[in-house]
């Protein structure tokens, strides 16, 4: 060993070790799982370079990984060929955690054992998860290319340091060594691991073999049975040896010869035929490629030939990853071009909005040294984008169809990244469409599960347009004045309250022939829904001409116009705005994107049968007059944006009226 030296963990990787190895303990045989799926990655990544550089087989092109164990010593080794590790990559890649977001996913678990280990699951473990069982880990690697003497030795006991040296290794590849647990023997047992074996890397191309040991009995002890089999090789042999016939020999260490027993079917998922994969196999296989530790909730596999020429193997995770949200994350396919893998997270095949789907894409058509550049701008990579686009959309589709509550839950997880896709893709809009699903005044509970096809079926006769409200929350939402009319009327309203869904609806402007409506805009189709207006409306409005006036030179330009409304109940007075204006929740949009919004200009709306606006057209007195308006504006401003320019001057407005009356 040369150039020995002691490391430190990176203060992320003694925490993760840490919960780890308490919280996936009850699930501990998945290290086989992540060792295996690592060298099946190891042999993808050679392949992948020996395109270029074939040499880098040096003779030893067959790719396995083999198992193996020692009683004595309580050791369980994976070796691989591979494309191994140099010095530097060791201590980048078994002495950090590489992902952007670790520090504070970590900082986020520890409170609950349960919680945590689902959350490491999706996390992804990989390397460390040998630690669960082990509690030394000896890893000997060298990188394909790499003369024998640049072989490197890593050893740690998973707490808070590492060894690392240069070391001679002779074949190219990782060798990790596992000295188990007290207690973990049943890893040693090749029954036991061959069992775990199969059932988490059937799937996987790379064979995995097991070590079987044969005892072959000397020579010299088959003398004893001479009779049975007189005129052997052997005992033509055995009797060149230097035992003597009088004196039975102490037996001879017993020989072993070694063979590699392969105990997977080594055959790509992707590449064989639909109906011989199992479900189990295809939840194992997104296990291996996703790194997520639940079943999917619903895959597509799909071969395609013709003018374009390709397999997809698409599946929707049952839950959102810990890093869906984080902008610095590449969310992709992985891309296998005539069955070799290229490359990981290949993000040029479907859109941002669809991102959470996991699998690969294996094309005939693209050529083999594609690079991430060239991707970017072949047509073959666009058609292949529009087809897998369309695939997802589907798989989606029949889901909903076929099982609405599984859908939900997918909804519940990704809902707000499929919201971004009206914005991204006008193509599929849609399809796209009819997979949203929305909170709604026909429902009692903030969930969002009514579809807009749900909607349409119980528009009304008079009703023709979708309407709906966005608001900061649910509850500002639901409790809305401009709901009053609707909820009088029985017409149903979706009730809009993510962030994103300002953005969604100003690119939406109909579903299946049907407009979409904000109740908080002027609108012509809202006069078809109001009743027709009785004499008493009619004489009511007229006696309140003068007031309207007295209101609009007192707010001035401050508002755009100043109205009486008869879709009000219980609310004397509203803001709106024209149709063609900006409204509220995008300019709380604009804003809190850090851009200047143009100042919303809002039109005031009375309501002439409300008691309070009956009173104070009544005032003469204009100072008093003046303070009432105020309150009806900035009352309605409250409704409307959930806040005020300034809330003191509204409270003190209101302590002084309260103190008058
Ligand atoms: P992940 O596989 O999710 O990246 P791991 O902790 O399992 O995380 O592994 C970290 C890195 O170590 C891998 O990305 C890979 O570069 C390297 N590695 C792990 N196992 C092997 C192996 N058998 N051969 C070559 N490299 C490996």
């Amino acid at each position: 060993m040369k150039n020995q030296e002691t490391r430190g963990f990176q203060s992320e990787v003694k925490q993760l070790l840490h919960l780890m190895i308490h919280s996936l303990y009850s699930n501990k045989e998945i290290f086989l799982r992540e060792l295996i799926s690592n060298a099946s990655d190891a042999a993808d990544k050679l392949r992948f370079r020996a395109l270029s550089m074939p040499e880098l087989y040096a003779g030893d092109a067959v790719l396995r990984v083999r198992v193996s164990v020692d009683k004595e010593k309580r050791t369980l080794t994976l070796s691989d060929n591979g494309i191994g590790m140099s010095y530097d990559e060791v201590i980048d890649n078994l002495g950090t955690i590489a992902k952007s977001g670790t520090k504070n996913f970590l900082a986020s678990l520890g409170s609950d054992q349960a919680k945590d280990s689902q959350l490491i699951g999706q996390f992804g473990v990989g390397f460390y998860s040998a630690f669960i069982v082990a509690d030394k880990v000896t890893v000997r690697t060298r990188a394909a290319g790499e003369p024998t003497d640049a072989g490197v030795f890593w050893e740690s006991a998973g707490e808070g340091d590492y060894t690392i040296a240069t070391i001679p290794k002779e074949d190219r590849g990782t060798e990790i060594t596992l000295h188990l647990r007290e207690g973990e023997d049943e890893y040693l047992d090749n029954w036991k691991i061959r069992s775990v074996i199969k059932k988490y890397s059937d799937h996987i191309e790379l064979p995995v073999e097991i070590e079987n040991k044969t005892k072959v009995e000397p020579a010299v002890e088959t003398k004893k049975d001479e009779n049975v089999d007189a005129d052997n090789e052997s005992v033509v042999d055995a009797e060149a040896s230097d035992d003597t016939a009088q004196d039975p020999p102490v037996p001879n260490e017993t020989e072993e010869t070694v063979t590699w027993e392969p105990i997977n079917k080594a055959k790509a998922l992707w590449l064989r035929s639909k109906s011989e994969i199992k479900d189990e196999e295809h939840k194992e296989f997104y296990k291996h490629i996703s790194h997520d530790f639940n079943d999917p909730l619903v895959w597509s596999h799909n071969r395609v030939e013709g003018k374009q020429d390709y397999t997809s193997l698409l599946y929707i995770p049952k839950q959102a990853p810990w890093d869906l949200w984080n902008r610095e994350h590449k969310h992709g396919l992985k891309l296998y071009v005539q069955r070799v893998f290229i490359m990981d997270e290949a993000e040029q095949f479907l859109p941002n909005y669809l991102r959470f789907t996991r699998g690969l894409v294996d094309s005939n058509d693209l050529p083999l040294n594609v690079s991430r550049e060239l991707l970017q701008d072949t047509k073959i990579t666009q058609n292949l984008r529009s087809a897998l686009t369309k695939r997802v959309l589907k798989m989606l589709t029949d889901l909903a169809e076929k099982d609405s509550e599984k859908y939900q839950q997918f909804w519940q997880q990704f809902g707000l990244v499929l919201k971004e896709g009206p914005a991204e893709d006008h193509a599929n809009k849609e399809s796209m469409t009819k997979l949203l699903r929305f909170a709604s005044t026909h429902n009692d509970s903030s969930e969002q599960t009514i579809s807009l096809e749900d909607y349409k079926g119980r528009m009304t006769a008079e009703q023709d347009k979708i309407y709906f409200i966005t608001a900061d929350s649910y509850t500002a939402a639901n409790s809305s004045p401009h709901l009053e009319l609707f909820r009088k009327k029985g017409v149903e309203v979706l009730l809009l309250s993510d962030r994103i869904d300002e953005w969604m609806m100003s690119h939406l402007t109909e579903f299946e022939g049907k407009a979409f409506q904000s109740v908080s805009q002027v609108d012509d189709s809202l006069k078809k829904l109001a009743d027709e207006e009785t004499p008493e409306q009619q004489a009511a409005e007229k006696a309140l001409a003068p007031c309207i006036e007295r209101v609009k030179t007192l707010l001035g330009d401050r508002v755009k116009d100043v109205r009486l409304t008869h879709r009000l109940t219980g609310t004397p007075a509203i803001v709106t705005t024209d149709s063609n204006e900006m409204g509220t929740q995008m300019a709380k949009l604009f804003t809190a994107a850090g851009q200047k919004a143009p100042e919303v200009k809002y039109i005031l709306e009375l309501n002439p049968e409300h008691e309070l606006v009956k009173r104070v057209a009544k005032t003469e007195d204009e100072s008093q007059f003046a303070e009432w308006v105020e309150l009806f504006f900035e009352q309605a401003l409250l409704t409307e944006r959930g806040t005020l320019d300034n809330p003191s001057q509204f409270m003190n407005r209101m302590n002084k009226l309260l103190l008058s009356a």
